[in-house]
């Protein structure tokens, strides 16, 4: 077996697994293969292996990648910061966009998508834990960035994404996920329709999955360290 397949698999294996410790469905947590700073011969490696979703996160490498592979079909998400410059690109090429955190960008995007694609999938990124390196709204804002997006036709709330600061613990790792599905859970009650808890990286996947993710990230457990 090449690695990719082995990683791959591995991959699979630990959503499994993470998912029958808490009781979970494995079929409700969606695998994002995250290829940013990796060749196309990558994406195509393992898209043959039955992988759909990529994430990119910069524009101009992602573009061309998309251009290599047009032949595949694919659902691209966008999951870096996103400046005003690039939304235009971003909502004609992209399926998703993972780090929404600011009305403006998200009235942009929808402005930008075009109709016939149907509405751009979108998170809004919290700022779990106060990081002032870190873009991602705080939670206190969310209420009204939510509403805010929930109007918006060209573009569809799916939920919330953080990238929590690092922490060897387990029980650490699971508080900082535990507090984004508390705030996606109150804006369901508050009447917004959404889904999806955008969480886990290849270093705290199992602590995001036991919190409930729906969407994991991974990067280095599939294409291996970035350089
Ligand atoms: C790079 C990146 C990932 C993947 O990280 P790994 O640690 O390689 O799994 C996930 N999410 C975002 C937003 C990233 O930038």
């Amino acid at each position: 077996m090449n690695n990719m397949r082995k990683n791959l698999n591995r991959v699979h294996e630990q959503i499994v697994q993470a998912a029958s410790a808490c009781k979970r469905e494995p079929d409700s947590i969606l695998l994002l293969a995250v290829s940013k700073k990796k060749p196309a011969s990558d994406i195509r490696q393992a898209w043959e292996l039955g992988q759909r979703d990529f994430g990119e996160n910069y524009l101009q490498e992602a573009l061309q990648k998309m251009e290599e592979l047009k032949d595949l079909d694919i659902s691209w998400h966008f999951i870096g910061a996103i400046q005003s410059n690039k939304t235009r690109n971003i909502a004609e090429a992209f399926d998703w966009a993972h780090c929404i955190d600011r009305a403006k960008i998200a009235r942009r995007l929808s402005e930008q998508r075009p109709a016939e694609l149907g509405p751009l999938n979108v998170c809004i990124q919290v700022n779990i834990d106060h990081e002032s390196s870190k873009a991602g709204i705080e939670l206190a804002e969310l209420p009204e960035l939510a509403h805010a997006i929930h109007q918006l036709p060209g573009i569809r709330l799916r939920g919330l994404m953080t990238i929590p600061a690092p922490q060897e613990s387990f029980d650490l790792q699971r508080s900082a996920f535990a507090k984004l599905a508390e705030a996606l859970e109150s804006l369901r009650q508050q009447g917004i329709d959404c889904d999806t808890l955008s969480m886990g990286m290849t270093q705290d996947m199992d602590a995001a999955i036991a919190e409930g993710s729906t969407l994991v990230r991974i990067g280095t457990a599939i294409f291996g360290e970035r350089v």
